[in-house]
């Protein structure tokens, strides 16, 4: 690959080359960097690189010919032209991936009160590196080259720049050296001990942790590790899950905050790659599993009245709301049970002895029978089980016209 910095100040770039990571990398052939003077490109002449902005104001803006004639003697139909810019795209670590890709990139350094604005036409792309104003674009495009050349193949000695932060969307763990207490403070015992899963599974742990506390935006959306999966406690399913914890093979709750919910990755493999006998007897054992639960003092209420009344956070479709006033005019009668709420094939993990986690209970509740019994005839439908299959292995009498009535409701709610 090859790094081109334009700049009128080239010498702003000495300290970088140096640097023992870069000039290994140029002298091993990873990259090769050209320091462009855009003064180079003009004829010399006095306001030839800069001039005072039309229409007054302070400070002198780089000159848009004087711009393009430097662009031109270094770009070719293979480099990327990036213009650095507090204006520009938020440099991200997955901007450095993209640019590693490239064969040439030329960065472009503004100064003084930046580039005549026509210049932004020529160039493919505007990046920023942080909401604040420096003076010249030099060091944000010195922010920018060594962000990339530290992931080209074999920059890197010893250590894969995979391991670090961003690059799994979250930041690295905390890492310790000698001495191992200083001023009372001991580096965890784990890291002591040579037990490579407990140490991956102690910096997985930190990792996700320190994201929580020090950069919850990088959290966008709930997700899965290796060990761990983390998740947005937005309905209270920590309560939920503490209330099953003895009563339900759950996920055990490793980290809680206002906000965020951190478990253990189920043991076993998900209903959803089993063969169909055993789709249809684990679903079966799901519900009387579900249905054996005492409910007498379950604080968690997934009945229609109280989804209707507004007091479970749904938002309920006028389709849904013309259904559950059906099912009232009808008259079903009650028969209430501990409900899953949500049931899907991946959300029940198996293993050698049967069911070993049932997982995502933030709809989880006290509801009727027919609520799961709906759902899960549903979902056996699209793997080909036919109800009257699933209902004998149930073992059950069914009211064909309450069933009716959920088959339509678990549609729209
Ligand atoms: N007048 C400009 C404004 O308010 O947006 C700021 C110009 S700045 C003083 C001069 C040059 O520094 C810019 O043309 C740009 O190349 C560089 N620069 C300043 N802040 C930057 C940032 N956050 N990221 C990238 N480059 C920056």
């Amino acid at each position: 690959m090859k790094i081109t910095f334009l700049s009128i100040f080239p010498e702003s770039f000495s300290s970088f080359l140096s640097f023992p990571v870069i000039e290994r990398a140029v002298r091993n052939g990873l990259v090769d960097i050209e320091v462009k003077d855009i003064k180079d490109c003009t004829d010399g002449s006095f306001r030839a690189i800069d001039d005072s902005p039309y229409g007054g104001g302070a400070g002198l803006l780089l000159r848009v010919d004087a711009l393009c004639n430097a662009l031109s003697a270094v770009a070719d139909a293979s480099s990327r032209t990036i213009l650095m810019g507090p204006k520009g795209k938020m440099f991200t670590q997955k901007m450095a991936h993209e640019l590693a890709e490239e064969e040439h990139i030329i960065l472009i350094a503004g100064h003084y009160e930046g580039v005549d604005e026509r210049f932004r036409r020529y160039v493919d792309d505007e990046v920023s590196i942080g909401d604040y104003v420096l003076t010249g674009g030099e060091s944000a495009a010195i922010v920018v080259a060594e962000a990339v050349i530290r992931l080209l193949d074999g920059v890197l000695r010893g250590k894969s720049s995979k391991e670090e932060s961003f690059e799994d969307g979250i930041l690295e763990y905390p890492q310790y050296t000698h001495p191992s207490v200083y001023d009372k403070a001991e580096v965890p015992e784990v890291l002591l001990g040579g037990n490579r899963e407990e140490i991956s599974r102690f910096c997985e742990f930190e990792a996700i942790r320190d994201t929580i506390r020090l950069r919850p935006d990088l959290l966008e959306e709930d997700r899965n590790f290796n060990f761990f999966s983390l998740h947005r406690d937005y309905r209270n399913e920590s309560g939920i899950i503490r209330w099953l914890a003895n009563r339900l093979p759950v996920p055990e709750i490793l980290y809680e905050d206002d906000r965020y919910l951190v478990l253990s990755r189920p043991k076993g493999r998900t209903l959803a790659s089993a063969e169909r006998e055993r789709i249809l007897k684990t679903m079966a054992a799901v519900l009387k599993m579900l249905w054996s639960i005492d409910i007498s003092d379950c604080p968690y209420d997934e009945s229609l009245g109280k989804i209707v009344s507004g007091q479970r956070d749904r938002r309920l479709s006028y389709e849904a709301w013309r259904l559950i006033d059906e099912s009232e005019r009808i008259q079903m009668s009650e028969d209430m049970v501990f409900s899953h709420g949500s049931l899907r094939l991946d959300r029940i993990f198996v293993n050698g002895n049967g069911i070993s986690c049932i997982i995502d209970m933030q709809y989880a509740g006290i509801a009727d029978r027919y609520r799961d019994l709906a759902s899960a005839i549903k979902l056996l439908e699209k793997e080909g089980i036919g109800m009257e299959e699933f209902i004998n292995a149930l073992d059950f009498d069914i009211d064909e016209k309450k069933l009716e009535v959920f088959l339509r409701i678990v549609n729209v709610l």
